[in-house]
């Protein structure tokens, strides 16, 4: 049979990561093709801070949860230790996890993964007065957009070809793909009327305060100061089932008086920027093999979304078992081919 037509939806970071590691693991032996409504600068990836500090996700065993974050750190961390690092917009960062509560302060799943996990030492806490406990650790940062450009320039060196198209309903690409890649985020609660998937807001600064090295972290997520090459965000807001893409400048300032309030020098903060992304929400990551008929035709689909509020953390993992099902159907489409020949 002539090399399977592969077509990857979505541009964010999980198409754009999916699509690399489909090319390579199957060389030559598939054209793959993406196709995105909109590519970066504007998807909810360029709004996150990029942070590999890992979600949990409800319905995802803790120890596939782990497998994806080490693949994702192992292979980020490689690249922050060559001269991809700058271009590439990835680096380590150090910093803390504070907690006021100390029955909040568990030992994550994932503290033998960064680097140097520890509690705070006495003197380190006093620097946060309003909180009793706290754990350091040194852990990578992807920044964006550099890490999405750096990723589509890694798609173009493969052969993959890149267009701009919405795509309306995955039988519209049946004639011209044997498989298609579902990576739209919160896209395709639409697309495939994934009624489990929902957006949970999230606003952020980036504001210039090149002296903020360190990264801290409110032991619930809620608030946070993530140091970047070129900026730092500050965070952040939940706001489950929000669709609104609009900035509030209610929120700009709580969030600017919260970040100050751990770290006051950045009231000397300057360019502040506000963003807004739609966390692609769900209690597990939608990874898997569909097979969809109409008419008695068919259509191999796989799906890799729902990453919510931690697709930098997992990415490389998730697209690593999403290259994996690709390959099955692949196999799929060969062994029907045989078949039909016989
Ligand atoms: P997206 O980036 O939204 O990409 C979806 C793509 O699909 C887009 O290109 C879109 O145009 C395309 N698309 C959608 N529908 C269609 C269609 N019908 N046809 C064609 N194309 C379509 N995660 C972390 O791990 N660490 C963090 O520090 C972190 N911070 C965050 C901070 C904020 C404020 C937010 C909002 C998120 C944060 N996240 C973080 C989560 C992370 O950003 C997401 O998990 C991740 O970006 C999801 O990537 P995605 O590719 O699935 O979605």
């Amino acid at each position: 049979m002539a090399a399977p037509r592969v077509a990857v939806v979505g541009a964010g970071l999980i198409g754009l990561s999916t699509a690399l590691r489909i090319a390579e693991v199957n060389p030559n032996c598939c054209s793959i093709t993406l196709l995105s409504e909109q590519f970066s600068p504007n998807t909810t990836s360029d709004v996150a801070a990029g942070m590999l500090i890992p979600h949990t996700y409800p319905g995802t065993p803790i120890h596939v949860q782990k497998q994806w974050f080490k693949e994702t750190f192992t292979y980020l961390f490689a690249i922050s230790n060559s001269a991809e690092a700058s271009e590439a917009g990835i680096h380590l960062v150090s910093g803390w996890q504070i907690f006021k509560n100390p029955s909040e302060a568990e030992v994550p799943f994932w503290s033998d993964i960064v680097l140097g996990f520890r509690p705070m030492s006495a003197a380190e806490l006093q620097k946060f007065p309003q909180h009793s406990h706290g754990q350091a650790f040194t852990t990578l940062k992807c920044d964006c957009p550099p890490y999405l450009l750096w990723l589509e320039k890694r798609l173009k060196a493969n052969g993959v070809q890149i267009h701009t198209r919405k795509v309306a309903d995955l039988w519209e690409l049946h004639s011209e793909y044997d498989i298609v890649v579902n990576c739209t985020g919160i896209g395709a609660r639409q697309l495939v009327g994934d009624q489990q998937l929902f957006p949970i807001r999230g606003q952020v600064l980036k504001v210039h305060a090149p002296w903020v090295k360190n990264f801290i972290r409110d032991g619930d997520g809620l608030t946070y100061i993530y140091p970047g090459i070129d900026s730092v965000t500050l965070g952040g807001t939940r706001e489950k089932e929000s669709w609104r893409l609009s900035p509030d400048p209610g929120t700009t300032k709580d969030i600017f008086d919260r970040c100050c309030s751990l770290e006051p020098s950045l009231q000397r903060a300057q360019d502040i920027r506000v963003k807004v992304g739609l966390r692609p929400s769900r209690s597990c990551v939608r990874l898997q093999r569909e097979v969809l008929s109409q008419g008695g035709a068919k259509l191999l689909v796989v799906h890799n979304y729902g990453h919510g509020a931690g697709g930098f953390s997992v990415h490389r993992g998730t697209a690593e078992e999403a290259a994996h099902l690709v390959q099955e159907c692949i196999a799929a489409l060969q062994g029907s081919s045989s078949r039909a020949k016989l």
